[in-house]
């Protein structure tokens, strides 16, 4: 059967090193990371995401500012505030969470967000750096950054793999093949106009899925040995749980992991590491700003 990829526990001690990383640098030079979030309209789901970031920074000791705009705000609205945070010192990352009221251009307003506090990597310099050879982005995206670390943190080698990518949205699946591509493994992107998206995928040393349908991937379409990577987040009926739900991934887990060499479990694997990594790009970003090592 396959290795476990236990991101929940990988998280935590990326977590651990980054609160150690916090202190080092407030003792050193006086200066504490800063997040601000950004959260336009008022989505319970949103909310909680905005929420369970807010806790992760304090949690490590970085500072984290909220503005809280109603669903009816304009465009320039918000953006007059990210230029704020965009010339405040004390703030190293900022963060619009994601949807946007059907009102707004996202467009324009993640083009407003300073490359150099991008901390979720969604500005499309960043992107284009990250696709090219010899550059870097600012900061990489936080879910595909996080499926790359698990896989280096579990030892899995990609140099000169083959990996295939299900799915190609512009924050998960297409970054995460740049991220593979960059660390020299040969990728191949299967979407939704794929055919036979199974013998593509039967033939992968290393799988990510970031699909959205529940399942998608089963035990058949997989290497044997092969290193999956589920970043699928799907409800599925389950009169047995109390929320009358529960949580499933793009994979087949039960299948995959009779036939896989190492696997991410949902809940537990990808989700987790998506918080940690923004607890380092905006550590990162201090550090960079501050010329900090
Ligand atoms: P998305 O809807 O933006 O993109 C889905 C992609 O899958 C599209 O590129 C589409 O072409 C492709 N696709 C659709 N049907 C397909 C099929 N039958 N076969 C192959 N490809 C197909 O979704 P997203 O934002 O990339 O998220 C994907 C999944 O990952 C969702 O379940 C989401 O909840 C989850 N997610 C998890 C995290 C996390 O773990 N922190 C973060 C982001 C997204």
């Amino acid at each position: 059967p396959a290795k476990v990829i236990d991101g929940k526990l990988v998280a935590k001690q990326v977590r651990e090193e980054i609160a150690v990383e916090v202190t080092r640098m407030k003792d050193a030079i006086g200066i504490v990371p800063g997040l601000a979030v950004i959260l336009v309209g008022s989505r319970k789901d949103s909310q909680t995401y905005v929420r369970n970031k807010k806790k992760a920074c304090e949690a490590v000791g970085i500072k984290s500012y909220e503005v809280n705009l109603p669903e009816d705000s304009s465009e320039e609205e918000v953006i007059k505030h990210i230029a704020s945070f965009n010339s405040d010192p004390s703030v190293h990352g900022i963060l619009v969470q994601l949807p946007l009221p059907r009102h707004m251009n996202d467009e324009n307003i993640l083009n407003a967000v300073s490359i150099e506090k991008d901390v979720d990597g969604f500005h499309p310099l960043n992107i284009g750096r990250l696709a090219m050879q010899g550059r870097d982005p600012f900061f990489v995206p936080c879910t595909p950054k996080g499926c790359m670390e698990l896989l280096h943190r579990f030892g899995v080698e990609i140099k000169g793999k083959r990996a295939v990518v299900i799915g190609r949205s512009n924050i998960v699946g297409m970054p995460a093949a740049l991220l593979l591509q960059k660390a020299n493994a040969t990728v191949s992107i299967v979407h939704s106009q794929t055919k036979n998206p199974e013998e593509i995928t039967r033939q992968a040393d290393i799988v990510i899925a970031a699909v959205g349908v529940a399942n998608l991937v089963r035990g058949n379409w997989i290497k044997p040995g092969a290193a999956i990577i589920d970043v699928g987040i799907n409800p599925v009926d389950d009169p047995e749980s109390p929320r009358g739900y529960r949580l499933v991934g793009d994979v087949c887990y039960e299948e995959a992991s009779k036939v896989a060499g190492a696997i991410t479990p949902v809940p537990g694997g990808v989700g987790p590491m998506t918080i940690a990594m923004l607890l380092s790009n905006t550590l990162e970003s201090a550090k960079r700003t501050h010329k900090f090592k």
